[in-house]
């Protein structure tokens, strides 16, 4: 910085984290009167058989209603609902949320046709004291059989050799909930920590599913991970797909469901049910 400019560059640099700390402030003043007034909608995305295009789950993505901003996606305040634990009570609403929805469809198609639902669930959340227990207590509400639930957790929550949260995934799985590993590839995994991981699945992140068809490497990468998610036992759901070639690479290298805006961008609740019915039919 040259002399004489320095002190203009600090002022300007100082106002900028100010605002940005006002900023967060305020955010998190309007994120608490989101949450007393429950101004939060969940939006589903199809998670669907490479094969057949069928509808096996749909996953759960927060959007918060935003009184004068409107529709928010979750990159707009998850990172302050996490810091300020926010993101606890939103979780907590966001599953009882969707074990409602999810209960609907299952009572609404045939159990062959029902689609399970995948809940987001953040580690500070998971780590909460009652977390087991307000995921049984909200599968009993709902009436959902607890294989109709995937919760999809992220590697940082695995990272730290924790064994209450190993206790609390097996309590999980033993009573039928399956477990989803989001975003796979992100993060630091070593294969002998995914060795004892217990989980169900897989979800490749997206970065690594762009362009598979059109570069060996990255198509090379993705086998690699599938013959590890056969050895380990998990099945694998590849993230983030746009477009028919890299759908058609996935289902060369037998990746069995996919994800993405090229089968369905992210629905609200009235749409989800027409979808269903369509890409059934579509199927058929
Ligand atoms: P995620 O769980 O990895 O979800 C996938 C994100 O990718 C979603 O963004 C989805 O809309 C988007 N996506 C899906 N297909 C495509 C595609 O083909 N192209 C592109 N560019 N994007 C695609 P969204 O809904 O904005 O959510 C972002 C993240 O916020 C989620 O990533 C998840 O980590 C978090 N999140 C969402 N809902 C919840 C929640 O209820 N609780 C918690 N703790 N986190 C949530
Ligand atoms: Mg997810
Ligand atoms: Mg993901
Ligand atoms: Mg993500």
């Amino acid at each position: 910085v040259a002399k004489g400019e320095g002190k203009g560059q600090w002022r300007r640099y100082q106002a900028a984290l100010h605002n940005t700390f006002l900023e967060r402030l305020e955010l998190r003043a309007e994120l608490d009167k989101a949450v007393a007034r429950e101004s939060f909608v969940v939006h589903y995305q199809p998670i669907v058989a490479l094969d057949t295009g069928r509808a096996a789950g749909l996953e759960a993505l927060v959007r918060w209603n935003h009184p004068e901003r409107g529709v928010l996606t979750p990159d707009h305040f998850i990172a302050v609902a996490e810091e300020s634990g926010l993101i606890v009570p939103i979780g907590n609403w966001v599953l009882a949320q969707a074990l409602r929805d999810a209960a609907a469809w299952w009572r609404t198609l045939p159990a062959d046709a029902a689609p399970y639902v995948s809940v987001n669930v953040s580690a500070r959340q998971f780590r909460d004291a009652g977390f087991v227990a307000s995921v049984r207590r909200h599968l009993t509400a709902a009436g959902l059989p607890p294989d109709r639930l995937v919760l999809e957790i992220t590697e940082s929550l695995l990272l730290r050799d924790d064994e209450q949260v190993r206790q609390d995934l097996a309590t999980l799985r033993d009573i039928g909930v399956r477990v989803a590993i989001d975003d796979f590839g992100t993060g630091y995994s070593s294969l002998s920590y995914l060795r004892q991981v217990p989980a169900d699945i897989l979800k490749i992140e997206k970065s690594f599913i762009d362009s598979i068809a059109a570069h060996h490497q990255q198509r090379a990468l993705v086998e690699g991970i599938m013959r590890l998610a056969s050895t380990l036992d998990l099945t694998v759901i590849a993230e983030g797909i746009e477009h028919t070639a890299d759908r058609d690479a996935l289902a060369e290298v037998s990746c069995p469901y996919g994800q993405g805006y090229l089968f369905c961008r992210p629905l609200a609740l009235p749409q989800v049910m027409d979808w269903l019915v369509g890409a059934r039919q579509v199927a058929a």
